[in-house]
């Protein structure tokens, strides 16, 4: 098998997150307020044969984790079908999937049964009103069964996701982590990004790490850093450890962003190819696909395009003076590629 390919920074092309579809049922604010959006077009959407090939040419070029995402991504038709296949690629050795939980009760056993290795679940606030008012959903209840019925399957290390927004859910985060600890689930904090879709998007609603770990030390006391080793160190969160021993991680992807290791990139569910979360532009991997070309000339576009790569979007926003919304909404209805639910966050 060849080495792992690396682009101009020298960053391995070893993570991919697969957005299975564009749609959702939730409305997260910081993601699709919207009610209404400009879908994918349904016959431009992979087939499980093609996003299997997709996977297994990216795996012979050092693609070693797969993390499959949306939208959300259990409203893809039967997706332990596709956990099925992908499992099977013997490269792959991570299989993970990031839900926002509410279709999870119903889908854990079988997505465990198929392969699924890993399960992140999103979990903002523990308040049924506040996500009826952030997400449009009265739905609490089945995120937490969801979450429960991940453990009882078998998903050892399930990991809770929390966008902190000011004014919205930055009382929450000591009630987060007893919940997590209670669950025995690993809370995983993440600063507001000025993604697509976020277009209500401030700098004043973000909550800095730095802010985050102060709430907590008022809290719990203080507060050290885990050292990361291997694989972990190219890992997004950093984690640390409460007195009594409780880990978490904070994902400070705003004011402290990890571009200089990153690893991942993102296939569309209509099979557009992503450096970078805030790239302006995507590669078309579905004509390709569809228009008869090769693994190994898949293989080959896959390989020259990352091997030119300099992406560093998040590093890059840092340096913008007046920063707001990346995108107005009617240049994300222009081109829903822009949005983070196509994009798969
Ligand atoms: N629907 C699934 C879910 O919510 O878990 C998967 C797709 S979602 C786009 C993936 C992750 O992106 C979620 O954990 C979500 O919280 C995060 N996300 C979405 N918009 C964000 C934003 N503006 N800033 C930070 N994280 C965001
Ligand atoms: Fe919320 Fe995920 Fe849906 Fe975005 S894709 S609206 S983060 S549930
Ligand atoms: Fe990677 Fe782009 Fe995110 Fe930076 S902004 S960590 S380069 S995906």
């Amino acid at each position: 098998m060849p080495d792992a390919v690396h682009d101009a920074f020298q960053r391995p092309l070893a993570s991919l997150r697969l957005s299975v579809t564009d749609r959702c049922n939730l409305r997260c604010r910081y993601c699709m307020p919207e009610d209404e959006y400009v879908w994918l077009p349904r016959a431009s959407i992979l087939t499980f044969e093609e996003l299997d090939r997709v996977v297994r040419v990216f795996s012979t070029l050092g693609v070693r984790k797969v993390r499959l995402t949306g939208g959300e991504p259990l409203l893809r038709h039967d997706l332990p079908a596709l956990v099925r296949m992908i499992a099977r690629i013997p490269q792959i050795e991570d299989l993970a999937l990031t839900t926002n939980g509410l279709l999870l009760a119903k889908q854990a056993a079988a997505l465990r049964a198929a392969g699924l290795q890993r399960v992140t679940v999103s979990l903002d606030t523990l308040r049924p009103e506040r996500m009826l008012a952030f997400a449009k959903s009265a739905r609490h209840g089945d995120v937490l069964a969801g979450i429960r019925a991940a453990r009882d399957a078998g998903f050892e290390h399930v990991k809770l996701n929390s966008v902190v927004i000011r004014g919205f859910n930055d009382d929450e985060l000591g009630d987060l982590v007893e919940f997590g600890r209670a669950e025995g689930a690993e809370l995983r904090f993440i600063e507001y990004m000025d993604v697509g879709g976020a277009t209500h998007w401030s700098m004043d609603q973000v909550v800095s790490q730095r802010d985050m770990l102060e709430a907590l030390t008022r809290r719990y006391g203080p507060i050290a850093p885990v050292a990361q080793t291997g694989g972990d160190a190219r890992a997004p969160a950093e984690r640390f450890r409460l007195p009594d021993g409780t880990t978490f991680g904070i994902i400070a992807s705003v004011t402290a962003p990890f571009c200089r290791t990153c690893d991942r990139s993102r296939v569309t569910a209509d099979g557009t190819w992503f450096l970078c979360l805030y790239a302006g532009r995507g590669v078309d991997l579905r004509a390709p696909l569809r228009g008869g070309a090769s693994d190994d000339d898949l293989a080959a576009l896959i390989r020259a395009t990352w091997q030119g790569r300099t992406d560093r979007g998040a590093e890059a926003r840092l340096g913008v003076a007046d920063r707001g919304a990346l995108y107005r909404i009617d240049s994300l209805r222009a081109d829903p590629h822009r949005e983070m639910h196509t994009r798969g966050g």
